[in-house]
Order: C-alpha cells, then sequence, then structure tokens
C-alpha cells in the first residue's frame, strides 16, 4: 500500500539522506514528493499539495513542462558536454538572449548556483578594480537579513547571522548595513525619510571604510528569504547613486526577483537604475536543471579584453553552462513569453496582495508586503511592540500544510524575526489557484487564537 511504501521510503531517507537547513525531527518526517504538475506535487501517499513557494522559489512555469524535459533531451543526445573554455550553440544563444531579457548589453558567464554566481561576481569586480589601478578595492557592503548564498564569500555576504553560525571565519572584507525593514523603522520617521537614511548608510559606510577600499554593493531588489522586504524607490535610486559617485560596482543578487517573479522581467527594472553587475539562478531554468549566470555590464568587460597584466579571468566552473542546461533555459524563457507570464505575475501578484490585505484587521497581522508574485506576511504577538510570532507562523504552515497549500517561513532566527510567511507560487499559476491558495491561507490565519 502506498502507507507501507511511504514508511520504507522514510526508512530509507533517515538511513541515507541529509536534509537541507531544516533540523533532524524524529517526529516530522520529510514529504516525500513523487509527481508534479502545474502547481501542484503528490506525495508518496498520493496526498496533493499547492507548492506555493515554487519549490525554493524556483519552478515559475510550474511543474510537468514536456517541452523543457524534450529541449534537454534532445541536446543531451545532440552534445552533451563541452567546456565554456570554448563554445556552444546553446550557451551563445542563452547569453544572447539574456541580454534582450536584460535591456541592455551584457556579457555572460555561466554557473551552477546562485552562491556560484555571486562568487563570480566578487571575483570579477576585485579584478576589475585591480586593472583599473585601484588595487586596494576588495571589500563589499551588503545588508543583514539578505542571503547570498551558502559559499565562503557568499556565506560571507549573507547578512542572517545564523548562516554563520560556527561556520567562520569566513571571506573578509564584507560589511553589512541596515535594511530599509520600513515596518520597523523609528518612530515618527515616515517610510521616506528612513530608507533614505538606510541608504545613505551605505554611503557612509563606504566612507568611514575607504572608498579606496571598496569595490562594491550587493543587494537583491528586495530582501526576499530574509522576510519579503521592499524598499521604497528612493532608496535603491540613492544606493545607484551613491555607487556611481564612489566608483563602487553596483551588484544586483536577481537569484529569486529575476525573470518575472516581481511583475518585471527583472526586479531592478522597477527602479532607475542600471547595475553593473548582475546575477541569476533559480527561474533561469524554473529549476529543472542546476544553471546561474553572472551578466557583466559591456564596459566593464571591456576592461578585461584589454588589460595587457590581466586580459582574463581566472575562474573556470565545469559544470557551468552545461549545454542541456542551456537549450532547456531558452526553452523556459520562449515558455515565459509564449504565455506572458511576467504580465501575468504582476495581475496574479495585485490580485493576491488585494485579497490578503484583508487580514490586516487581525491581532496578529502586523504587516503584509508584496512585490509581484512575492507575499510575506509578517506575523507579531503585539501590533504596538511588534514582538515577533515565529511559533504562530509554525501553526500557520502546519495547518496549510494538512489543507494542501505549502508556504514558506521566511525572515531570520536572529532576535526571533523569522516571523514571516513567505508565498512565491509558481508564475502559471491557474485562477483556481490561486483562489486556493487565498482561501487556505485566510484560513489559517484567522484560526488562530
Ligand atoms: N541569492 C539569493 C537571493 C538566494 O535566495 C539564494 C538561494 N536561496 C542564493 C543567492 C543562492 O543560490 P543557490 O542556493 O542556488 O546557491
Amino acid at each position: 500500500t502506498a502507507q507501507n511504501k511511504t514508511e520504507d521510503l522514510i526508512a530509507k531517507d533517515r538511513k541515507y539522506l541529509w536534509h537541507h537547513l531544516v533540523p533532524y525531527n524524529e517526529a516530522v518526517p520529510p514529504t516525500v514528493v513523487v509527481e508534479a504538475e502545474g502547481s501542484w506535487v503528490t506525495d508518496s501517499n498520493g496526498k496533493k499539495y499547492l507548492d506555493g513557494m515554487s519549490g525554493l522559489w524556483c519552478v515559475n512555469v510550474g511543474y510537468g513542462r514536456e517541452e523543457l524535459a524534450q529541449a534537454a533531451y534532445d541536446q543531451l543526445k545532440t552534445m552533451p558536454y563541452f567546456p565554456l573554455a570554448q563554445s556552444h550553440l546553446p550557451a551563445i544563444q542563452l547569453a544572447e538572449k539574456l541580454n534582450e531579457w536584460l535591456e541592455g548589453e551584457y556579457v555572460i558567464f555561466f554557473s551552477n548556483s546562485g552562491s556560484d554566481a555571486n562568487e563570480t561576481a566578487f571575483k570579477i569586480a576585485r579584478q576589475y578594480h585591480q586593472q583599473n589601478g585601484e588595487p586596494s578595492r576588495y571589500k563589499f557592503v551588503s545588508r543583514y537579513r539578505a542571503y547570498h548564498g551558502n559559499s565562503m564569500g557568499a556565506l560571507a555576504a549573507t547578512g542572517q547571522a545564523v548562516r554563520k553560525y560556527k561556520y567562520e571565519p569566513l571571506a573578509p572584507g564584507f560589511v553589512h548595513v541596515r535594511p530599509p525593514d520600513s515596518y520597523r523603522r523609528p518612530a515618527g520617521q515616515s517610510i521616506e525619510e528612513f530608507n533614505l537614511q538606510c541608504a545613505q548608510s551605505i554611503e557612509d559606510t563606504i566612507i568611514w571604510e575607504g572608498k579606496e577600499t571598496v569595490a562594491g554593493v550587493i543587494m537583491e531588489p528586495a530582501i526576499t528569504g530574509g522576510g519579503i522586504i521592499v524598499p521604497h524607490p528612493i532608496y535603491m535610486e540613492k544606493v545607484q547613486e551613491v555607487c556611481n559617485k564612489h566608483g563602487v560596482l553596483l551588484i544586483i543578487d536577481e537569484v529569486i526577483c529575476g525573470f518575472g517573479r516581481t511583475g518585471k522581467k527583472f526586479g531592478h527594472m522597477h527602479f532607475n537604475m542600471k547595475p553593473d553587475i548582475i546575477t541569476m539562478a533559480k527561474g533561469l531554468t524554473s529549476g529543472y536543471l542546476p544553471l546561474s549566470a553572472t551578466a557583466v555590464r559591456k564596459d566593464i568587460y571591456e576592461t578585461f579584453k584589454t588589460s595587457e597584466e590581466y586580459g582574463y579571468f581566472r575562474h573556470v566552473n565545469t559544470f557551468g553552462g552545461t549545454p542541456a542546461a542551456c537549450a532547456l533555459a531558452l526553452k523556459n524563457l520562449e515558455i515565459m513569453e509564449r504565455e506572458n507570464l511576467v504580465e501575468r505575475a504582476h495581475i496574479l501578484g495585485e490580485r493576491l496582495r488585494a485579497e490578503m490585505v484583508e487580514l490586516l484587521d487581525h491581532p496578529s497581522v502586523g504587516d503584509i508586503r508584496s512585490f509581484g508574485f512575492l507575499l510575506g506576511i509578517e506575523l507579531v504577538e503585539d501590533k504596538v511592540t511588534k514582538d515577533p510570532a515565529a511559533a504562530k507562523v509554525g501553526k500557520v504552515i502546519a495547518e496549510c500544510k494538512a489543507n494542501g497549500l505549502i508556504v514558506g517561513r521566511n525572515g531570520d532566527t536572529v532576535a526571533g524575526y523569522n516571523n514571516v510567511i513567505a508565498l512565491s507560487p509558481p508564475l502559471s499559476a491557474t485562477d483556481e489557484d490561486v483562489d486556493f491558495i487565498i482561501g487556505t491561507l485566510k484560513n489559517a490565519i484567522r484560526n488562530l487564537q
């Protein structure tokens, strides 16, 4: 029976598999997913769940896309692997396509993961300054609560203290500043004033560190994993101005916000800005195969071409940009264009927000934040003190799961701020899917004591 099969699978899982991030819990067995279609996944007992997190914020075109499997299969048969020290057709085609999506001139370096893409960006930024006669520029400024990856540099950029837990020393040279978490701004300050002050703290940090030591600033268009913290446009535009003024490269991490998630092709396109380096992963292949990219502004790349001493970038990634992953990514972008999924994300996001804001009258709902088809609901014990209500988030997640909806927990365990319920459903979700999300999540929150 399905039940026996599941018990067997879980016994083997516990024997052989070390899970990502989540602590071992004897009482809570992992959900073993065996099939998936559209926005829905099916577990080994045959129970269906709407995947309100698109896996880990990546399955943007939804599950079960035969075309993607076919694109990878065809490429694997024709030419399965060749390193990008030379070249191959799918990588060339995808790099060209990404230029269209980025609406600018960029040269693309392919890797495998978001962490890889960010590591690549840091090395490019440091080498860029070396080549331009400013060899002492090596530091990066990032924000508390932001997540940028698991490797020693990307984790150093990460501002969630829990991720550094006992793993230090990480790569040196990373400095953190306060994020524009407007919900927790000082009393009496307007959102605009607070956002400007947060952006100003980046300039202050650059000056205090010594601008001749700062290589770059890295940020997401909105902090996603750290609690869906959406900046006021004034913040991003000031950050751009500060980077320009001090010759600091602006690296935008579009790993989650890219590829339509926010209702535009890339999250930074909501703001008047022109990043020097853009990193992307997850939605590039909708999670069907690993692939990431570091897009570097053409004029920055040109200095690598012409530098006599350096001339090239000493960085290799064996599996970065495999032909099948590139072919699949191209097909993924074709599907997004054909089905207008960027526009769809905007429409669904507006609808979700309009429905969920009603919950602001609930005593535990402190704040509701959205950015396209990304939604965060911050639960608090008390609306005046804003004490985070992390345990209540656990209750909501469990009730949603029992009723067939997967939602995320989000924020940072530092000071208990992992009190945000996150939603990032497939951009291909149907109207009925969205109704189901709204109904199930509203009920779970309304049932909170
Ligand atoms: N940047 C951001 C904004 C992310 O959310 C993540 C992963 N959640 C990463 C980078 C790292 O990506 P990966 O797990 O593919 O290394």
